[in-house]
């Protein structure tokens, strides 16, 4: 077999050491949780931990779903642990975040039983630390209108659902969703929003705005135009934030990487996305998802 190519300067992430990153670690196992920096194999966790920010993941640490990009341990996940996300929001408390971004593994054994859980960390993370703005950054739900439902009534600061892929590739590497259906998910959750919350007679919501953002990640073989018909698709369904990071493959068993995409054309993904409409776009090499997650929040002004 050909031998990878050698990893670029850019994509060198500091290494994990530091008090904070000791911590953190520490109370993630005191209280049974996961986090998805350690999970992923995220390479900003030195960088993000250290900084006090890091992206939870709720519903246990196995996932239902075998993306073909994703480190995430797959197989078959124990019952939904419901004081989870009062755990979760202690540690955010603990760790005096102002910005917590709350994820999950896939459930598509329990549709609204995760959708429960969303709904109780917002909740929890509102009592225990009040002025934290929380990212929930969600599954698809499989549609499920109900689940759909209770999260945006919970009404998250930022409701996070990543594309991940343009749709050609759907089927290698994220073989449980559809691409339709995700698009479809961040377009009816603004529907929801304006219906539930917003300003009946133009459909504009009044009283505060609803954030809506997504992700993709980038050299898994997509082509350009493909992906700027994803992001085309995205502006179209109004969502807010987008972010774009460079595909690592985390072991042989994963997904080959078809190429190292360079800061040039990281800059000119951001040049084309931000033309299009977005209001926030994070995009380079490193970007993850929750990556910078605070500062893309208030630099749309939004959250
Ligand atoms: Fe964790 Fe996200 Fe930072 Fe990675 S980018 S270490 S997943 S908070
Ligand atoms: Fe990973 Fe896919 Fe499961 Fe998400 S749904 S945790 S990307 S395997």
């Amino acid at each position: 077999p050909r031998k990878p190519a050698p990893k670029p300067a850019w994509l060198k992430a500091k290494a994990p050491m530091g008090e904070t990153f000791h911590n953190l670690k520490k109370m993630a196992r005191e209280l049974n949780l996961h986090t998805v920096c350690e999970s992923a194999q995220c390479p900003n966790i030195g960088e993000c931990w250290n900084q006090k920010s890091a992206t939870f993941m709720m519903l246990g640490n196995l996932c239902t779903r075998r993306c073909g990009f994703c480190a995430v341990p797959k197989g078959k996940p124990e019952p939904i642990d419901f004081d989870e996300p009062r755990r979760v929001a202690y540690a955010v408390a603990q760790l005096g975040l102002a910005h917590a971004v709350i994820t999950s593994v896939n459930r598509d054994d329990d549709n609204v039983g995760a959708a429960r859980a969303f709904v109780s960390v917002i909740e929890e993370i509102r009592m225990q630390a009040p002025g934290c703005r929380v990212e929930v950054l969600t599954p698809d739900f499989q549609g499920n209108e109900e689940a759909l439902r209770l999260v945006v009534a919970a009404w998250p600061e930022i409701l996070n659902h990543n594309i991940e892929t343009v749709p050609r590739l759907y089927r290698v590497a994220k073989s449980g969703g559809r691409y339709e259906k995700s698009l479809r998910f961040l377009e009816h959750a603004k529907e929801l929003a304006a219906e539930m919350f917003g300003d009946r007679d133009g459909g504009e919501i009044v009283t505060r705005p609803f954030v809506t953002k997504t992700g993709i990640i980038v050299g898994m073989g997509e082509e350009m135009h493909e992906l700027l018909g994803v992001f085309r698709d995205l502006a179209d369904r109004k969502v807010d934030i987008l972010t774009i990071g460079q595909y690592l493959r985390p072991s042989r068993d994963h997904l080959p990487m078809a190429r190292y995409y360079t800061p040039e054309e990281f800059a000119f993904l951001k040049h084309e996305a931000v033309g299009m409409g977005f209001k926030h776009v994070e995009s380079g090499p490193l970007v993850r998802s929750s990556y910078h997650a605070q500062e893309q929040a208030e630099s749309t002004g939004l959250a």
